[in-house]
């Protein structure tokens, strides 16, 4: 199935179920997740939406796509779409964790496994890898 053809079938799927909000201008979909087959997973539906609508990436945790806090739960309106780019998102494990825990981390990422590592200091995975790879703490 090529690309369009998939988007076009997730748009029918998710307009053939949702409601408008008249209030709001909200387009709820009855779910938070809509399942995808061809990416064996439930995925949110404000998640779709930026595929489809704003051709943000499925796969990856390339961006992070919410929906305005105003907005009713399953959400799936394009224009009340909130995109953040994966710079933030590493702004923000910057913030929460100081120069001598990335050291540290940087430390036992060489005898220990990443979810380990992460286990330990309750930050995401990624956020290891990000450290480990330089991409935050890089001055370090
Ligand atoms: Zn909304």
């Amino acid at each position: 199935m090529i690309v369009d053809d998939l988007k076009d079938l997730l748009h029918d799927r998710l307009t053939s179920r949702a409601r408008t909000d008249a209030e709001t201008g909200c387009l709820i979909y009855p779910m938070p997740t809509l399942y995808v087959r061809s990416a064996q997973a439930p995925l949110p539906v404000a998640k779709i939406a930026a595929w489809i609508y704003r051709g943000i990436p499925l796969v990856g945790a390339t961006r992070i796509v919410t929906v305005r806090s105003t907005c009713k739960p399953c959400c799936f309106n394009p224009d009340h779409l909130i995109i953040l780019a994966a710079a933030k998102a590493s702004k923000v494990v910057k913030r929460k964790l100081t120069g001598q825990t990335a050291t540290e981390i940087k430390l036992e990422g060489r005898t220990m496994s990443v979810t380990a590592v992460a286990d330990l200091h309750e930050i995401t995975w990624r956020a290891v890898v990000r450290i480990l790879n330089g991409e935050t703490w890089g001055d370090l």
